[in-house]
């Protein structure tokens, strides 16, 4: 089939996730084909840089033979074996071994699931349990934040704090939801370090509200990713850590975008000094090469899981797939082997800072932030007021559509945009990425 066959019959019957099909009536899907390093490949040929790294996942970038071969292999031993009923497998043991070993010291048990949102559909599962173990049934409410993204089932999204979303379901309803940490749109005149502290402590009064007993947990991703790349400030999670300290309530720290290196610590929780009770990954862990997630869980949590109260009925036909499994252990390998993560800390990270706080020299830019590999810009069609080009923030998709034009892949929240490239990017190709930017910034402006 030739392009337009392709996108007649892609039309025809695909549902594509998160996309308005108006939209794409006028355009036309864009079909990616190859993929190398950190390019992807269109059906015409264009090459772009992945800004992306995919969607958050192929931080090795789209070359790692390592990873196709274990899946392969593993396919052609045992292709599939589930970890019910007393059963297990050796690659569902090594990779839980590994991930015990790259995860903070207190965190040593993982209850596999195909994906992060599953994964959040455990974690409220986990945590109702471990109350309920305890005679504490009145635990069940879980804070979360505004314009969080935690998934896209019915937990995943209840969790999530995006108004686009909720507006389309019946979130569940002991679920609520607290100040995001963003101080570019929400902080009004106060400091980037007054509304840190403001915003952890709107999760006090609303514990106080709600009655500390009555609360189970509250989650939260490390920097919020797909609400805009929000990097609280340095003050937020210190003073969560200190609201947390005075009451039971379990800590849920998201991490399906920031685990496996992408601020230059193996996890988020790490790069804050965080100690939480259950972390959420997917995404990175098969460099996403192939679909896996899972919770990881504390041994405070697991002990209680594990002790009382008989079988934990719940699970996932794909939970610990020995195939995807193969792909976490191979991806955590060149991980550790190729010190990936240090040198996102010592050496790319600090130069994509330095580049990236280059462009807020740009007109249309009323803010840049970075940390890792992952950075943030603000449009504004005047920067003392913030003010954006329209109610509707339509000049971040503008910019996005320049962006792949200009080769390179950008994402647009709104009027943020937002890039998470892969971790093993050069600098040289920081500096193509940052010049992309800038050209793309000025066929906007
Ligand atoms: N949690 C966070 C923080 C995410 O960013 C995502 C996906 O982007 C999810 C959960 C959901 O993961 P999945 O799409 O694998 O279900």
């Amino acid at each position: 089939m030739n392009k337009t066959e392709l996108q007649q019959q892609d039309r025809k019957h695909l549902l594509h996730p998160f996309t308005d099909f108006h939209d794409l009536g006028q355009q036309g899907t864009r079909v990616i084909t190859r993929a190398e390093g950190a390019y992807i490949i269109d059906i015409d040929g264009h090459r772009m840089l992945d800004g992306m790294s995919g969607l958050w996942c192929c931080n090795l970038g789209y070359s790692r033979r390592e990873i196709s071969d274990a899946i392969y292999q593993q396919l052609n031993t045992l292709p599939f074996y589930n970890s019910f009923f007393q059963c297990t497998t050796v690659p569902s043991i090594e990779l839980a071994n590994a991930l015990s070993e790259v995860t903070p010291a207190t965190i040593n048990n993982v209850f596999f699931t195909g994906s992060g949102s599953e994964a959040n559909d455990t974690n409220l599962r986990i945590i109702r349990r471990f109350w309920d173990l305890q005679d504490r049934p009145e635990k069940r409410i879980v804070i979360s934040r505004k314009n969080g993204y935690h998934g896209s089932t019915i937990a995943g999204a209840s969790l999530g704090g995006m108004s686009g979303m909720r507006k389309q379901f019946q979130p569940l309803d002991y679920i609520e939801h607290v100040q995001q940490p963003y101080w570019f749109a929400e902080g009004g005149d106060m400091s980037p370090e007054e509304f840190g502290i403001y915003a952890a402590r709107s999760l006090d009064e609303k514990i106080q509200e709600l009655g500390p007993e009555n609360v189970a947990a509250f989650i939260a991703e490390p920097i919020q990713g797909a609400g805009g790349v929000v990097i609280p400030p340095e003050t937020y999670w210190p003073e969560v850590r200190k609201v947390l300290g005075q009451y039971d309530i379990l800590l849920v720290m998201d991490e399906v975008i920031f685990g496996f290196g992408r601020t230059g610590a193996w996890f988020g929780a790490d790069y804050y000094g965080m100690k939480p009770d259950l972390m959420t990954f997917a995404k990175a862990v098969t460099n996403g090469y192939f679909p896996l997630g899972g919770t990881l869980v504390s041994d405070r949590v697991a002990e209680v899981i594990k002790s009382k109260g008989g079988e934990f009925t719940h699970g996932y036909t794909y939970s610990a797939h020995p195939a995807a499994c193969m792909a976490g252990l191979a991806t955590i390998n060149i991980l550790r082997n190729e010190k990936i993560i240090d040198t996102v800390r010592d050496v790319t990270g600090p130069y994509l800072a330095k580049r990236w706080a280059e462009l807020a020299d740009h007109p249309i830019v009323g803010e840049t932030r970075s940390l890792g590999m992952v950075g943030a810009l603000e449009l504004v069609k005047d920067k003392p007021s913030r003010a954006r080009f329209d109610e509707d923030c339509t000049a971040g998709g503008v910019c996005r559509d320049l962006s792949i034009k200009n080769g390179l892949v950008m994402r647009a929240t709104g009027d943020t945009m937002i890039i998470a490239p892969p971790l093993i990017i050069t600098t040289e190709q920081v500096d193509e990425l940052v010049e992309k930017v800038r050209r793309t910034l000025d066929d906007t402006a």
